[in-house]
């Protein structure tokens, strides 16, 4: 198998592209894609600060170290989420990533703000563990992003995670979601903008890149992991793509050609267009809030009683 680009034995095959590569042309194709990205969607601006959301996992690694290449100043924002042996692999790998790469890191503990872990937060408010994990990083991550002064937050979101979430609120008819289905939200008085670099890039190109550039990353699964329904549309989408290559990368671009028609408010943060908070603050915290308490406070406070009930004062170990 020869290389598409220059001849020489191609290391990767990529059949939605109908293509193959070397390692020096795959990683030009990866750069090229995610500067199409930054491109197409005016995600990113030469004088921008951009937060980066570092997991520990190959795709928000590999993202950070892109975004450094391509010339970009950034800031490594990782929150630690309590979740034993996972966690604490993850956060080792992002702080080795940021020293040897001498970058600027931020780091958070969701244990010292909540009182508890994703798993306490999941037993308190009686919902899957991600439902709670995903509204933590968001209130973080916006928190963290206007603190740093960083103009942009980036995530490493690729084609699969926003494909299959894709598929997942279409096939419950989540209009709101749905509306927000985009690799780019503008900032308004409150949010930070954020953006996702890495939509034109499979999974499998992901962990291809992080292995050649020799970036390494957890390799633990989050033991919630296995409850996510995430992981079934992929499971299912792979399948398709299987049978036919490029549908995947067609299905999620074939819908951000159409969203300002079907959704033509889908750039506007707020789904209400009404602030029920007086001053659209938290009144405990003072982050932006729909409500007069945000709902990542409101979570705290179900932890916290949670523990009181059960007679806990402190969190359990990890
Ligand atoms: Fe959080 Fe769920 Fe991801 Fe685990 S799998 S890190 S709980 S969103
Ligand atoms: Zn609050």
């Amino acid at each position: 198998m020869k290389c598409r680009a220059c001849t020489k034995k191609a290391v990767i095959k990529l059949p939605s592209h109908n293509s193959a590569f070397c390692p020096e042309c795959f990683d030009r194709f990866v750069l090229s894609q995610v500067g199409r990205a930054i491109d197409e969607h005016k995600m990113i601006a030469p004088d921008d600060h951009v937060l980066v959301a570092v997991s520990g996992g190959k795709d928000s690694l590999a993202l950070w170290e892109i975004l450094t290449r391509l010339g970009y100043k950034t800031t490594g924002f990782h929150l630690d989420l309590g979740i034993g042996d996972y966690s604490r692999e993850s956060r080792g790998h992002v702080e080795s990533f940021a020293s040897r790469h001498q970058l600027p890191l931020v780091v958070e503990s969701l244990r010292e703000e909540v009182d508890g872990s994703v798993t306490d937060i999941a037993r308190a408010t009686r919902r899957p563990a991600c439902s709670g994990c995903g509204l933590s990083k968001r209130y973080f991550f916006n928190r963290t992003a206007l603190r740093t002064g960083a103009s942009v937050l980036a995530t490493g979101h690729n084609l699969d995670d926003e494909a299959s979430r894709l598929f997942g609120n279409l096939l419950h008819w989540h209009d709101e979601y749905l509306a927000k289905n985009r690799p780019d939200l503008p900032a308004i008085e409150g949010l930070s903008k954020k953006v996702k670099p890495l939509v034109r890039l499979t999974e499998k190109e992901m962990a291809s890149y992080a292995f050649l550039r020799k970036i390494p990353y957890v390799l633990k699964e989050c033991p919630h992991s296995v409850d996510a329904k995430q992981l079934l549309y992929k499971k299912l989408l792979n399948e398709v793509e299987m049978a036919s290559p490029g549908t995947k990368h067609a299905f999620l671009f074939g819908f951000l050609e159409r969203i300002d028609r079907f959704y033509p408010d889908s750039e506007t943060p707020d789904p209400e267009g009404a602030f029920l908070s007086p001053d659209g603050r938290c009144e405990r915290c003072g982050e932006i809030s729909w409500t007069p308490v945000c709902s990542f406070c409101r979570l705290k406070e179900r932890v916290r009683e949670e523990l009181a009930r059960n007679g806990e004062k402190e969190p359990r170990p990890t």
